[in-house]
């Protein structure tokens, strides 16, 4: 049998096995995957006959790659967790089955905080903010760095919350990672702006709460792909009462926790926005400032305020 190129190998079992994956999206997979194992640039190993890779070296490589794309088309694993890695904002972030995986329309939610960071709200320092729901930090961590990077000279001071111990770890490592400074992030058990440790004061005086919260109705469960409803975490994904209760919740105690005039910014599902809307309205303190699309143009996120 003539030598195996590792590039085909993996092309050709995605195209078997994930049939359903677009020509880009397997074209994108097959890259990282053999680049991860083969510790090679793409380049490189495109310019490289099957003969190089046939040498003892690539055993355990070759071993890896046979596992890896097996856990991907059998198992249906993420590739992020695979690679333990997803990309957010330019940086890497460390993301484990403890978390939810970073989408790009979330990267969306941290332009428009710093948006909302107005020099009138920079002249009131120190600036307080929160993530709600942090899950990798990827929120967090990237709106502190903006914030470091962009006002070297302002105070700002974040906290960011998780219901999951292993989610606060993994939010954590990625913020020491990224050298996030340590005074920028309290990382804090709580469920949405409760802290589980009784002992722990709930956040009061905020001036910006971003989250992209758990919306996902139960219901909708078996409409997911299985790389997300067998691993990802559940908790991160749905919410009760249709997909309303972790964003009722979170606009309650946010009406509580933040300063008047202070912002919430809320990432929610397709056909969701309106409800939440009405509700932080009538229910809560708030004035509607924006309701916006993601890229595909559907309403996804609110921007409110708490009346003054
Ligand atoms: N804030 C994290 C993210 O947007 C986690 C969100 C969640 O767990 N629902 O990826």
């Amino acid at each position: 049998m003539p030598p195996c190129h590792p590039l085909d190998v993996a092309k050709q079992t995605l195209a078997e096995k994930l049939p359903a994956l677009s020509v880009e999206q397997r074209q994108a997979e097959v890259r990282l995957l053999v680049e991860a194992v083969f510790q090679l640039p793409y380049s490189a190993l495109l310019t490289k006959s099957a003969d190089f890779f046939t040498t003892e070296a690539f055993q355990p490589a070759w071993q890896q790659l046979h596992t890896l794309l097996e856990d991907r088309t059998i198992h249906r694993t993420p590739l992020q967790y695979l690679l333990k890695q997803a990309w957010f904002l330019g940086r890497p972030f460390f993301v484990s089955p403890a978390v939810l995986i970073p989408r790009p329309e979330t990267e969306l939610l941290v332009e428009a905080a710093l948006g909302l960071i107005t020099p009138s709200a920079k002249a009131e320092a120190p600036f307080r903010w929160a993530d709600v729901g942090t899950g990798s930090g990827c929120l967090a961590i990237s709106l502190a760095l903006a914030l470091q990077e962009h006002y070297p000279s302002v105070q700002f001071t974040g906290i960011a919350t998780d219901i999951s111990t292993e989610a606060l770890q993994v939010a954590q490592h990625n913020a020491d990672e990224l050298k996030v400074a340590s005074q920028a992030i309290a990382f804090l058990l709580a469920d949405v702006l409760t802290p589980l440790d009784t002992s722990e004061k709930p956040p009061v005086g905020l001036d910006l709460i971003l989250s992209n919260p758990p919306y996902i109705s139960p219901i909708l469960a078996p409409t997911l792909a299985p790389e997300v409803l067998k691993h990802e975490p559940a908790g991160a994904l749905f919410s009760g009462d249709c997909g309303f209760e972790v964003v009722r919740k979170l606009i309650i105690q946010a009406s509580i926790a933040l300063k008047p005039d202070g912002f919430l910014l809320i990432e929610v599902g397709s056909g969701m926005a309106k409800t939440v809307a009405d509700w932080a309205v009538t229910q809560a303190s708030f004035t509607v400032l924006s309701v916006w699309s993601d890229y595909a143009g559907h309403e996804r996120f609110l921007t409110l305020q708490r009346k003054g």
